[in-house]
C-alpha cells in the first residue's frame, strides 16, 4: 500500500477527492472470467503482485455460458484455423491431467448426410473464401477426423476415430434419422463444473502468491492518470495503481477500454444460448455420446447429457449487450426442430426445458458476412503507455474456455518481460484446485474414499460425493465438517448439508445467494431449483455470512427473479 500526495493525483475523473491511500500492484486484471482468472494464477505464480476484480461474480460472464465443452474445435478445420485447432487440442489433452476432477473425455458421434457436399466448399475457405461448406459430407468428415487424430497427438490420452458406413452408424446410434448416410465416433472432453474451476483458478493465484488478491463485485468506474477507481456493490470507493493493466472483459472489453479512456473497437459478440432438457428417452438414447450435428440450415448444433439432463446447443447470431442476453422464443424453436429432425422418432417440447442460458462470445472484431467464420483465435492488443496514462493497456480478446492456459501463459511472458522479472514456473503439468493428487483410476478412488470416511466418520457415499463435487478439496470440505452426528443433512437436499453450505459461503468468497446456488455447485443448472430448496440455503448461507432477514428476502427475489428472466426457472 502506497500513500499518495496531493500533488501525485490529478483531480478531475477523481471526483475532485484526491485518494489517501492507492493500493499497487504489478499487475491489474479488470474481469474474472476464465481468461483473467486463467491469468492471474499464471502471473501469481511467477511471484507476480496481481489485483484481480470483477464487477460482478468470479466466472459469471461468457465464462458460464459455454457448450461445457473442452475440445480441440474439430469445425475449425473446415476455416483453416489449424493452429487453433493445434493449440485446442493440446490443451484438451492437458486439461483431461490437470482437472480430472471436472474434465472427462466425451465420446461424440458426428453423422453425415450426403458422400461428397462441402468438399469444394471447404476448399474454397482453405483458399481464403468468406464462405464455408453448409454441409459436410462423408468424406469431408472422415479427412477432418484423421487429421484431428493428428493434431491430437500430443499428450494423447483418449482412442482415435472411428469411421461407420450407415448400417453399422445405425447400429451404434439407432434413434438417429435414418436418412444419414455414415458416422464418425471420435473423442473430445467435457468440463462438468466450470463454474467451479474459475474459482479454483482464482484460489490457486491468490494461495501461489500472498501479495496477490482478488475481489467479486467491484467494477471499474474510472481513471486518473495512473490511478484506478474501483467501487464494490456497497458503494465503498478505493484506488488502485499498477505498472501494467490487463482487460480482460470479455465482450464488455470496448466498454471497459472507453473508462480507461481507449476508444476503438476490439470486440464483435455472437450471442450462443443453450437449453437443458428432462428427457429420460432422449438421454438414453445418446448411449453417453454427445451427437455433434449439422442442422437442416447447415449450422452445428450438440446434445449430450449433462446431470441426468440433455443439454442441447447452440446458436450463434451477432449480438453486443452481455448484461441482458437470454434464450429468445425463436432459439428454442429452432433447437427442437433441429433435434426432431435429427432424431425423428422421439417427440420434444417445451414442457421439457428445466433451464436456459445465453452468453456472447467475446470475438475479435469483424466484418465477415457470417458470424460462424469469425476467427476463435485469441490475441492480446496492447495500448502502450501515453503520457496522460502511465501504464500499458493489453486486452485478451477472443479465445477458447478450453485454451485459456494457453492464452495466459503467452500473456504471462510477455507481461514477465515487461516486468523484468522471469517465469517461476510452467503450467503444462500443473494440477488445478481439486484436481491435485485426484485418484483417477477406480481402486484408487475407493483407497481415498475409505480413507477419508474411516478418519471423520462419515458414510462413503457422503465422502464419494463430496469428491465428486469439489474433486480433492473435499478434504478441506471435510476437515471443517461439524462432527458427523452435527452435519444435518438439508431437509428438500438430502445430499447435501448445513455444514457444507457454510464452508462453501464461508471460504469461497460468496458474496450473493446466487454465488452459491449458480456457481460454486451446479444446482441451478441441474434443474433442482425450488421454492423450499431456495429457502432453506439462504437459511444456511444467512446464518454464515450473518444476514438479517430483509437481507435473505433480498437475496431470495433478486435470485428467483435472475432465475426466471434469464434461464426460463419458473418456481
Ligand atoms: C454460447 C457459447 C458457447 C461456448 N462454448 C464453448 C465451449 O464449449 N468450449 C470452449 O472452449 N469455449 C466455449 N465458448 C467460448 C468461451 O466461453 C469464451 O471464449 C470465454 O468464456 C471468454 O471468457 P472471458 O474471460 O474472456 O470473458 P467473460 O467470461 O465474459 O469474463 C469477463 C468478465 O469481465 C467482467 N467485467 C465486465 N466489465 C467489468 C468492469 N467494468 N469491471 C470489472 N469487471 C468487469 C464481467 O463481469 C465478466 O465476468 C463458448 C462461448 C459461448 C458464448
Amino acid at each position: 500500500m502506497m500513500q499518495m500526495t496531493e500533488s501525485d493525483v490529478r483531480a478531475g475523473n477523481m471526483g475532485g477527492n484526491a485518494p489517501d491511500q492507492v493500493e499497487d500492484y504489478d499487475v491489474i486484471i479488470l474481469g474474472a472470467g476464465i481468461n483473467g482468472a486463467g491469468l492471474f494464477r499464471e502471473l501469481s505464480l511467477q511471484g507476480v503482485n496481481c489485483l484481480i476484480v470483477d464487477k460482478a461474480d468470479f466466472g459469471s460472464g461468457t465464462s458460464a455460458a459455454p457448450s461445457r465443452l473442452i475440445h480441440g474445435g474439430i469445425k475449425y478445420l473446415e476455416t483453416g484455423e489449424f493452429g487453433l485447432v493445434s493449440q485446442s487440442t493440446l490443451e484438451r489433452n492437458l486439461l483431461l491431467k490437470n482437472a480430472p476432477h471436472c474434465v472427462e473425455p466425451l465420446p461424440t458421434f458426428i453423422p453425415s448426410f450426403s458422400l461428397m457436399k462441402g468438399a469444394w466448399a471447404a476448399l474454397r475457405t482453405l483458399l481464403g473464401s468468406t464462405t464455408a461448406p453448409r454441409s459436410r459430407g462423408a468424406l469431408l468428415i472422415k479427412i477432418g477426423l484423421a487429421l484431428y487424430d493428428i493434431y491430437g497427438a500430443r499428450h494423447r490420452v483418449m482412442p482415435k476415430h472411428q469411421f461407420l458406413f450407415r448400417q453399422a452408424a445405425l447400429r451404434e446410434m439407432p434413434e438417429v434419422t435414418p436418412r444419414i448416410v455414415a458416422g464418425g465416433i471420435y473423442y473430445d472432453a467435457r468440463i462438468t463444473r466450470p463454474e467451479r474451476l474459475v474459482w479454483e483458478l482464482i484460489k490457486d493465484g491468490l494461495d501461489a502468491n500472498p501479495q496477490s488478491r482478488a475481489e467479486n463485485f467491484v467494477t471499474l468506474e474510472g481513471r486518473d492518470a495512473g490511478i484506478l477507481r474501483l467501487r464494490n456493490s456497497r458503494g465503498a470507493v478505493r484506488y488502485a495503481q499498477g505498472r501494467i493493466v490487463v482487460n480482460a472483459a470479455g465482450p464488455w472489453i470496448d466498454h471497459v477500454n472507453a473508462t480507461l479512456g481507449v476508444s476503438k473497437k476490439l470486440v464483435g459478440g455472437t450471442k450462443g444460448s443453450h437449453i437443458l432438457l428432462d428427457h429420460p428417452d432422449l438421454v438414453k438414447s445418446l448411449k453417453g455420446r454427445m451427437i455433434y450435428f449439422e442442422a437442416d440450415d447447415g449450422r452445428i448444433c450438440l446434445v449430450y447429457e449433462a446431470f441426468g439432463l440433455a443439454l442441447v446447443g447452440s446458436t450463434d447470431i451477432k449480438a453486443d449487450n452481455p448484461d441482458t442476453v437470454k434464450c429468445e422464443e425463436d432459439e428454442i424453436d429452432y433447437f427442437l426442430e433441429s433435434l426432431k429432425s435429427l432424431l425423428p422418432r422421439l417427440s420434444f417440447s417445451r414442457g421439457q426445458i428445466v433451464y436456459a442460458y445465453s452468453g456472447i462470445r467475446p470475438l475479435p472484431a469483424s466484418d465477415a458476412s457470417e458470424p460462424g467464420l469469425i476467427s476463435r483465435d485469441h490475441s492480446s492488443p496492447t495500448f502502450e503507455p501515453t503520457e496522460g496514462r502511465p501504464f500499458a493497456l493489453v486486452s485478451l480478446i477472443g479465445g477458447k474456455w478450453t485454451t485459456f492456459r494457453g492464452f495466459a501463459e503467452e500473456v504471462a511472458d510477455s507481461l514477465l518481460s515487461r516486468l523484468s522479472k522471469k517465469r517461476i514456473q510452467g503450467t503444462q503439468a500443473l494440477p488445478i484446485g481439486g484436481g491435485r493428487d485426484f485418484p483417477t483410476e477406480p481402486a484408487a478412488r475407493r483407497r481415498w474414499v475409505e480413507k477419508k470416511s474411516k478418519q471423520s466418520g462419515l458414510s462413503a457415499e457422503r465422502v464419494e460425493a463430496l469428491l465428486g463435487r469439489y474433486g480433492t478439496t473435499a478434504d478441506q470440505v471435510i476437515a471443517h465438517l461439524p462432527d458427523a452426528s452435527n452435519d444435518a443433512p438439508l431437509t428438500h437436499l438430502p445430499d447435501f448439508s448445513t455444514g457444507e453450505i457454510a464452508w462453501l459461503a464461508r471460504s469461497e468468497m460468496v458474496v450473493h445467494l446466487a454465488d452459491l446456488i449458480m456457481r460454486r455447485t451446479t444446482l441451478a443448472i441441474e434443474g433442482r431449483m425450488t421454492a423450499a430448496v431456495i429457502d432453506e440455503l439462504s437459511i444456511a448461507v444467512a446464518r454464515t455470512l450473518g444476514w438479517d432477514e430483509v437481507r435473505r428476502r433480498d437475496e431470495i427475489s433478486a435470485l428467483t427473479g435472475h432465475l426466471a428472466t434469464y434461464h426460463r426457472v419458473r418456481l
